[in-house]
């Protein structure tokens, strides 16, 4: 299979409080160089690719001049029926750049509204607000998108499960194919972290979070979304190809700084700095931070721990066909605990096991059995 591009626009107009993805504030000099790099590498694309999927940052706050210059560079490599994505928040996304992406090929828009609940917004660092947010979704759809996804976060210290409830049914309510849902996590080095710190904020209690996460789930299934990953839920026909590729441990191009690269075994991290990034592009000099070269093991458990996230789980002969091993055998020291501990469960047919996927306790702690597994 050709690997998926991921391309990363490391601006934003503002960096909310828990974010710890490399962005930072847009300056309009800076970014018409990093588009100019960016073009430069895309050019040397010389084959398929399975999907693009432009993140960031906010690949939105470019404007439409900047975006139109990616997009157009972006054509030679789009194939018919591929998946194609971009990010976009609800105050820098508006009817031109709609009529944009949908004219250089983008048919699948990720819309970062996190929530319905302004005072949520307010806590998180956002810069929109709710009307905001529901903007974004009717233009999307009255521009002709289709395929819509929104992430939502839960699980905000003081929030309370009724306006969880309430968001999720505002959510359903909109024509979206897709939900993500993320529980708020205190990465270091972020603002939040530090107020977690120093005391300002207490985080909810664990078994109120879970809670929440359950009732997105049987919610979101019961209105047709049904969970595909850990996090996210799509109607039928509507899950993030590009995505899947990442936890069937595919390869993947990424460009752009602090993006990752997976490409014949081989993981490549670049350097999480654009101004020097854009040099070096210049220069021709490489943009490699880190890289390492995987094991037949390494790769083998990467792809159980990547694969076991996602609701179908591993079917031990889809294992045995990408891998070369036998699952069981491989991962037989981490099984018998994972299973005692009741977050992973075996699929049987004619008494043999054929699948081993999360039970209902295993995902929530996702994060423990892959760890486990690698
Ligand atoms: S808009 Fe997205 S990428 Fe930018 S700071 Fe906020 S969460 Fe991070």
């Amino acid at each position: 299979m050709a690997p998926s591009l991921y391309i990363h626009i490391p601006f934003c107009e503002k960096k909310c409080l828990y974010c710890d993805f490399y962005s930072l504030a847009s300056q309009e000099k800076l970014a018409a160089d990093y588009v100019r790099v960016l073009i430069k590498q895309i050019r040397r694309i010389d084959a398929p690719v399975s999907s693009i999927y432009i993140g960031g940052g906010t690949p939105s706050v470019l404007g439409i001049n900047l975006l139109g210059q990616l997009l157009k560079s972006l054509k030679k490599i789009i194939t018919p029926g591929i998946e194609f994505t971009i990010e976009v928040n609800p105050e820098s996304f508006s009817k031109k750049s709609a009529e944009l992406f949908l004219e250089n090929g983008v048919n699948r828009l990720s819309i970062g509204l996190q929530s319905f609940d302004d005072q949520k917004l307010r806590k998180l660092g956002r810069i929109h607000d709710c009307r905001k947010a529901q903007e974004a979704v009717d233009l999307a759809q009255k521009s002709g998108f289709k395929n819509i996804s929104i992430d939502l976060i839960f699980g905000v210290w003081d929030e309370k499960f009724p306006d969880w409830k309430n968001e999720l049914q505002k959510a359903v309510s909109l024509p979206v194919k897709h939900i993500s849902v993320y529980s708020l996590t205190y990465e270091k080095s972020t603002p939040l972290s530090k107020m977690l710190k120093n005391g300002l904020i207490k985080p909810l209690e664990d078994e109120a979070v879970a809670g929440m996460y359950e009732y997105a789930v049987d919610f979101l299934e019961g209105r047709g979304f049904k969970r595909y990953e850990v996090s996210n839920f799509a109607r039928d026909g509507y899950i993030c190809r590009h995505n899947c590729g990442y936890w069937q441990n595919e390869s993947y191009a990424g460009i752009g700084p602090s993006a990752v690269s997976y490409l014949d075994g081989v993981r490549k991290k670049n350097i999480p700095d654009v101004k020097e990034y854009i040099a070096r592009i210049k220069k021709g000099s490489s943009v490699i931070k880190s890289q390492e070269k995987l094991s037949v093991v390494q790769k083998a458990k990467e792809t159980a721990a990547l694969k076991i996230r996602t609701k179908e789980g591993i079917s031990l002969e889809w294992f045995k066909e990408k891998t070369g091993f036998d699952f069981l055998r491989l991962e037989k020291s981490s099984i018998t605990g994972l299973r005692e501990k009741e977050l992973i469960d075996y699929e049987k047919k004619d008494g043999k096991i054929k699948r081993v996927s999360l039970t209902k306790k295993g995902f929530l702690f996702c994060d423990i059995v892959s760890s486990e597994l690698l």
